[in-house]
């Protein structure tokens, strides 16, 4: 005699499909997904019962249609979540970079959801060129000849070697052979792109006579790449752009710098750190300078050169120009982010990474003593001990790590001195609607608060905080 399967209290497909808790499922993520994930559901069910014997409950339609909604809910959730960054940095590579000011939001939506004159002239109905978009705001910020636009930083640095300096070599100081975030390093863009790296001077020191030794008849360029996200410090001399941009000149070389982070206006007129900015780059001689557009420049991903007219000419005409080129929402991003800098008074309120980096610390403060009752309140079951702490944000995305910016941040500390609890918080916060992002340090985990823009939404969340 057989014993019966529990799995013969499992519903067939057919069934399931026709029970009215499903009904809605079904109209929200569609037929194909729903018979999909019921199958597989089933199909687990059907396996764990056979392993558990007679054990297994009989299944009931609510307890199945309700393991089906959380299933498709999982698989159906978006990949790329809002977040709240706390981390302290705002300029955060892995949380995005700069949030886009309204202005630029809207010129996206405009951009994707209608036709635009992307490659077009109004003026002559003819064909047109997508740099322009953006090229006469960056020649009047600049004061450069000509600019054109790529993908990111790195795409602008890899073209300009590419187009530039094929085959030939490249001179460059031994202190700027710089690694960015792990996939970026001067070396690599330059045998990738087919330049053959000459280092000079040593990591601490570099004259400018070792750049005049080294120049050749193969040398295509001298190059100078800003010290992004470290500081050389002590017994140190770099040559100046100025005395560079003379011998590159004398030797009928270009000097090319990557400036990464390349400010547009001085930042210092907001009581920020002294950041190099694209136009004095220029003005010192610099012959071609690219950056970054979702640095400090506070706008979309993208990699922008500016400087001398033939050089530009020729970089758009290398075919891979066309690989590393813009899409219209970004081009339609930049050109919005460009356009409020001609009115430079009112930047901080209306450019959000500069608002956000010009916070003043008192405001913080205001901010961190509103929102530290809600959260002890939502912690109450947690074995943690929260205060109201000053701290130091970052920039972020090179800016010199040595610059700090005054903050406050809620400092969460463990009762308990073993680890561990802080990681379990760290996952609860992460786990929330809108995540939570913050930093572990020195035993607590630190939620600064300078990038926290959107506090009612922060508030009303941290009641849907899962308890330890
Ligand atoms: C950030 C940076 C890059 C890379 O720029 P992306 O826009 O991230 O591609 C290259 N060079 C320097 C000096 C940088 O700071």
């Amino acid at each position: 005699m057989t014993t019966a399967l529990p799995s013969c209290h499992l519903p067939s497909i057919d069934r399931l499909l026709k029970w009215p808790s499903v009904t809605p499922l079904l109209a929200e993520y569609g037929r194909t997904a729903v018979l999909a994930a019921a199958r597989e559901l089933l199909a687990e069910l059907r396996q764990q019962s056979r392993q558990d014997g007679l054990t297994t409950p009989p299944f009931t339609e609510t307890a199945l249609s309700a393991q089906l909604a959380e299933r498709l809910a999982r698989a159906h959730a978006a990949r790329l979540k809002r977040v709240f960054n706390l981390t302290g940095t705002v300029l955060h590579t892995n949380l995005g970079r700069a949030p886009l000011p309204d202005a630029a939001v809207e010129a996206v939506v405009m951009a994707a959801r209608f036709p635009c004159a992307l490659e077009y002239d109004l003026d002559s109905g003819g064909r047109g060129d997508r740099d322009e978009i953006v090229e006469g705001w960056l020649r009047e910020l600049t004061g450069a000849e000509a600019a054109t636009v790529v993908n990111n930083n790195a795409a602008a640095v890899f073209l300009l070697l590419n187009t530039l300096a094929l085959r030939k070599d490249v001179i460059v100081s031994r202190g700027e052979l710089i690694e960015i975030g792990g996939a970026f390093r001067i070396p690599d863009i330059m045998a990738r792109a087919g330049a053959k790296l000459r280092e000079v001077g040593t990591t601490n020191r570099t004259h400018l006579r070792d750049f005049e030794n080294a120049i050749s008849p193969r040398t295509a360029l001298l190059m100078q790449v800003h010290a992004s996200n470290y500081a050389i410090s002590g017994f140190t001399a770099c040559v100046p752009e100025t005395e560079l941009a003379q011998l590159a000149h004398a030797r009928g070389l270009p000097l090319v710098v990557d400036l990464g982070s390349g400010a547009l206006l001085d930042q210092s007129r907001w009581g920020l750190p002294h950041e190099p900015t694209a136009r004095a780059t220029l003005a010192h001689g610099a012959d071609l300078v690219s950056f970054s557009g979702d640095k400090l420049l506070g706008g979309p991903q993208a990699g922008l050169l500016v400087g001398r007219r033939d050089l530009i000419e020729k970089l758009k005409k290398n075919p891979l120009k066309r690989a590393l080129r813009l899409g219209k929402l970004t081009l339609a991003a930049l050109e919005a982010v460009l356009r409020l800098y001609r009115d430079p008074d009112r930047l901080p309120e209306r450019l959000t990474t500069l608002r956000l980096l010009t916070r003043p610390a008192a405001d913080i403060a205001a901010q961190a003593e509103r929102l530290l009752p809600m959260l002890q309140n939502a912690l109450a079951d947690w074995p943690v001990h929260i205060t109201l702490a000053p701290t130091l944000s970052q920039i972020g995305s090179g800016s010199l790590p040595v610059d700090r910016l005054p903050s406050y941040a809620l400092a969460i500390t463990p009762l308990r001195k073993k680890g561990g609890g802080l990681r379990a918080l760290e996952t609860a916060l992460r786990q929330l609607p809108i995540p939570v992002i913050g930093r572990i340090t020195d035993g607590a985990l630190w939620l600064d608060l300078r990038c926290l823009d959107d506090e009612a939404a922060f508030a009303a969340q941290l009641a849907a905080l899962a308890p330890p």
